[in-house]
């Protein structure tokens, strides 16, 4: 006989025992069979705050009311009268109880309905209404795992989440814990709550839930993270999650309503159990890879948490609302409030789309309005690591809260973050200058371009910009050639760009990027005066996303350089991996340029430029009076900026960008030889243009460019178009970006083109 057989025939007098180990998170269960009842039997190892804990637990299960419509487990004492017993097992101390088995049937295992979902609210009401009345000293000091009030123990297993950018879901949520539902929770109804009311906890009986089980969570919590807790489990296996939860939610409601602020949280709360969960099953997966009972709802929970970021706060919100009968959300200024608005900062602003969208709130690759739409951002490329991405985010708060100055003096930041980014760079180019803008790298690389050469005259290419200062206005024929720009000036000159798609050598033609050098170092050789700096982006954004014909660049740089100027790459739009198979955009012609400029992603959306340049330049530029930049390099923007690398580096976003470009662009292509109105699919990575044009020709098409970008808005999609006719359509999402979000911004193109080729047939 077994030391637990011996043990419960001394204690409970049976006569027949069956005893089988059952499933438990962190101690052992075992099912009894008596002679005529069954009963859970618990062993736990000892601790003096277990055994005060389960004191508690106990007096909790014993204040309830039961009847039929109303089960819970029931304690049984041992032969001295107790509820509890501490007995050696296997040498060790362990603490023993026994619990009367209810035999109903787990929610788990019922068939699920609306109605047996809003029982299950209703049930967890009733049973918060008996725990109100409770009270423990012990309960309210306990430190539980499990507890979102302890949610930062779990912080500890957020490195046993394998991959990357799952880890950096979980640390969003968590940061989104912080700072939406912490500051504000002191304020909330709190009381005994029942702690972890899932489908494994929750028994049925005649398509009613009936019971409870398992108080081992029971503690002493704000209210609302029960209702959190029960709502990701009413809906967490399920296909339409909002319409469970509102189910659950009506059920739980009708008995005790629930508060404004409680709703205004309720996303947060359950984002935060389900990360708590996530972790602690990634911590298990790693520590005891058997334990199923530990491991049965990852899946699931993985599933509602990136249904929850797809779907966001707003939606959800309302939705609650909605069910519980409370005042409508406010939104932010409507359109056309905030239009009227603009005109305040200045009519010249350029806001997207007629009725532009307010926006909330963003998360990774999903932007919110405050209508409540979750939009899939395929368009922005600034927050390259995904918006409000959590390790950024945290670095600028940290440093922001430590030290913020100017350059004037020493930091650690500045030299660990140069040394950091000059490392992705080939050797030749050595020195770095931050500034706050691409404009202002702009600006600056062309300075130090003149400084270094001596000369003025600058070659650009066309439909090129580099930005909005003067001198970025002047190099940029993007705005000197727009109708009400300021024309090209005298020592601009600027080259025809080399588009396979549209230029004059056609796009068959394998030379064509050598033939475009060529005129180009015509055009120079005719220009009076010799040029000092050449200036493109590798592949051109304004232009509509037109990649430089293969090896032009590789044939006019010596050529720039045989006549004394030097090469300056705008990597603005296409630096830091976005290209998929480069780093930088001049690595995809074979070239190093003597000059880089940096910006936008830099920092993920934090204002940081910055110009790269090789030794020789950097002391020619020493030679004139100082740089300086008040904000340019300060600690913060070091430390966003090194972590924009890093995220890049954990979460392997090249090599994201390419795998997820590639998959874009092929899908791009089907929709090609399907609709003679793409005319053309380039790009690289996930910097992608789609050239649209005039049935079956090359001749531009803006009006439907137009309506694209307007019907994939109206569905939820951000893109934009560029280029000189305004027909390309371009995409250049953050890093993180899925297939799934590909196939979403392709799927609803195809349905846009299709409704566009059936309306325009009647015509
Ligand atoms: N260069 C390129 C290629 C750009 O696309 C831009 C901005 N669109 C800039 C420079 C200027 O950057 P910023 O707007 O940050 O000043």
């Amino acid at each position: 006989m077994t030391v637990l057989q011996e043990l419960l025939q001394a204690e409970f007098n049976f006569e027949a025992i069956e005893i089988k180990k059952i499933g438990g998170y962190d101690n052992a269960n075992y099912s009894v069979i008596g002679d005529s009842s069954k009963y859970i039997f618990k062993t736990y190892v000892f601790s003096k705050d277990l055994l005060a804990h389960l004191e508690a637990e106990n007096e909790v299960l014993l204040s309830l009311e039961r009847n039929e419509k109303c089960l819970f487990p029931v304690p049984e004492k041992f032969s001295d009268g107790s509820y509890l017993k501490v007995v050696e097992i296997d040498g060790e101390q362990h603490i023993c109880r026994m619990l009367a088995f209810i035999d109903e049937q787990f929610l788990a295992e019922a068939n699920h309905s609306q109605a047996l979902l809003t029982s299950f609210g209703g049930f967890l009401a009733e049973l918060n209404l008996q725990l109100q009345k409770a009270t423990s000293y012990t309960l309210q000091a306990r430190e539980c795992e499990w507890d979102l009030q302890y949610y930062h123990f779990s912080l500890a297993y957020i490195k046993d989440i394998p991959n990357a950018h799952n880890r950096s879901i979980v640390e969003y949520f968590y940061r989104q814990f912080e700072t939406q539902v912490l500051p504000r929770i002191s304020a909330f109804r709190r009381q005994i709550i029942h702690g972890d009311y899932n489908e494994g906890n929750v028994l049925v009986k005649n398509d009613r839930v009936v019971g409870a089980i398992d108080f081992g969570d029971v503690t002493y919590a704000p209210l609302v993270y029960e209702l959190g807790i029960a709502l990701v489990y009413s809906c967490y296996d399920k296909e339409q999650p909002l319409k469970w939860i509102a189910s659950a939610l009506k059920g739980y409601n009708a008995i005790i309503p629930v508060e404004e602020k409680e709703v205004e949280i309720l996303y947060y709360v359950m984002a935060a159990r389900l990360a708590v969960s996530v972790c602690r099953s990634a911590h298990s997966r790693k520590t005891d890879p058997d334990n199923e009972h530990a491991l049965n709802s990852e899946k699931h929970s993985w599933k509602l948490l990136k249904y929850l970021l797809r779907i966001g706060p707003i939606a959800t919100e309302k939705m609650l609302r909605e069910v519980c009968e409370l005042p409508k959300r406010k939104e932010l200024l409507a359109d056309v409030e905030l239009q009227k608005s603009l005109q305040v900062v200045s009519p010249l602003l350029s806001v997207s789309y007629k009725n532009p969208i307010v926006m909330e709130k963003a998360a990774f690759q999903y932007m919110y309005d405050s209508a409540g739409n979750s939009i899939l951002d395929a368009y922005n490329n600034i927050p390259h690591v995904g918006h409000c991405h959590p390790k950024v985010v945290a670095a600028g708060q940290i440093q922001m809260a430590s030290l913020n100055t100017n350059t004037r003096y020493l930091y650690p930041e500045l030299s660990s973050y140069a040394e950091h980014l000059l490392s992705k760079f080939p050797k030749s180019l050595t020195k770095v200058f931050f500034v706050n803008s691409g404009s202002a790298a702009a600006d600056l690389a062309y300075r130090m371009a003149c400084a270094h050469t001596r000369r003025k005259s600058v070659m650009v290419m066309e439909h090129g910009y580099h930005g909005n200062t003067q001198i970025g206005m002047e190099i940029s024929d993007y705005k000197f050639s727009n109708a009400k720009g300021a024309g090209k000036q005298n020592h601009v000159l600027k080259v025809a760009i080399p588009d396979t798609y549209r230029g004059v050598y056609g796009s068959e033609n394998p030379n064509s990027g050598l033939k475009y050098a060529k005129d180009a170092i015509a055009q120079m050789k005719e220009f009076g005066d010799e040029i000092g700096a050449f200036i493109t982006e590798p592949i051109i954004g304004c232009g509509g996303q037109v990649p430089l014909a293969e090896g032009y660049l590789r044939a006019l740089y010596p050529a720039i350089r045989a006549q004394g100027g030097v090469c300056i790459s705008d990597e603005v739009q296409t630096g830091f991996g976005r290209l998929g198979d480069f780093f930088w955009g001049f690595e995809a012609q074979g070239v190093v340029p003597d000059l880089v400029i940096l910006g936008k992603p830099m920092a993920n959306g934090h204002p940081m430029g910055a110009v790269v340049v090789t030794d020789e330049i950097a002391a020619s530029f020493a030679q004139g009076v100082e740089f300086f930049s008040s904000f340019g390099g300060n600690p913060v923007s070091c430390a966003m900026g090194k972590a924009v690398l890093e995220v890049i580096e954990e979460e392997k976003l090249q090599e994201n960008a390419k795998e997820v470009g590639d998959y874009y662009q092929s899908l791009l292509e089907g929709l090609k030889s399907r609709f003679n109105v793409i005319g053309d699919v380039r790009g690289s990575g996930l910097f992608i243009g789609v050239e649209i044009v005039k049935p079956g020709t090359d001749e531009p098409n803006t009006v439907l460019a137009q309506y694209i970008k307007n019907e994939l808005r109206n569905a939820n999609i951000l893109i934009s178009t560029d280029g000189p006719f305004d027909n390309v359509l371009k995409s250049k999402p953050p890093l993180c970006f899925s297939k799934e979000n590909a196939k979403e911004v392709v799927d609803c193109l195809e349905r846009v083109l299709v409704s566009n080729v059936s309306s325009t047939e009647g015509n």
